[in-house]
C-alpha cells in the first residue's frame, strides 16, 4: 500500500461588507474573508494539501485567482475539483486533520457541519475529518482580527 501525506496553509484578510464562508458553512459575523473565491480558508488549506501530497502544485496553479471563471466560486467546487485529480491519479483520501486560527466567532457550533459537508465531498466519514480551532491569544493579525489562517494535513493512499 502505497500512502502520501500533503500539507496546506492559507491566509485571509477578514473585512466588512463580505460573508464569512468556513469550510462550506456561512457563518454568521460582521466581517467576512476577502478574496477572488468565497475566500473559504479552511476548504483552501485542504485543497493544498491534497495537491501537495500528490506533488500537484498548488490551488493557485489550479485556479489562478485573475480568471473570471473563479471569481466569487464556492470553495466547495474547487474541493470537488481537486477530489476528481487526485481520483484521477488512483488516489483516496484516509483523513484530514485541520486547525483554524481566528479570534472570533467561536466555530465549535459548526465543526460537526463542516466535518460532514467535506467528508461527502472527499468520501470519507466525518469522523476522518478533524476540524480544530485556536485563537491567538489576542496577538498578531489574527488577534486583531484583520485575517484568519487554516492548516491542513491530508494523508492519501492509493487505491
Ligand atoms: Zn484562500
Amino acid at each position: 500500500m502505497s500512502y502520501r501525506i500533503g500539507s496546506g496553509v492559507d491566509f485571509h484578510q477578514l473585512v466588512e461588507g463580505r460573508e464569512l464562508w468556513l469550510a462550506g458553512v456561512k457563518i454568521p459575523h460582521h466581517k467576512g474573508a476577502l478574496g477572488h473565491s468565497d475566500a473559504d480558508v479552511l476548504l483552501h488549506a485542504i485543497c493544498d494539501a491534497m495537491l501537495g501530497a500528490l506533488c500537484l502544485g498548488d490551488i493557485g496553479t489550479h485556479f489562478p485567482d485573475n480568471d473570471p471563471a473563479y471569481k466569487n466560486i464556492d470553495s466547495k467546487v474547487l474541493l470537488q475539483k481537486v477530489f476528481a485529480l487526485i481520483s484521477q491519479e488512483g488516489y483516496a483520501v484516509v483523513n484530514v486533520d485541520s486547525t483554524l486560527c481566528l479570534e472570533s466567532p467561536k466555530i465549535k457550533p459548526y465543526t460537526a457541519q463542516m466535518q460532514e459537508l467535506i467528508a461527502g465531498i472527499i468520501k470519507v466519514t466525518p469522523k476522518d475529518v478533524s476540524i480544530k480551532a485556536t485563537t491567538t491569544e489576542k496577538m498578531g493579525f489574527v488577534g486583531r482580527e484583520e485575517g484568519l489562517v487554516a492548516y491542513a494535513t491530508v494523508l492519501l493512499k492509493k487505491l
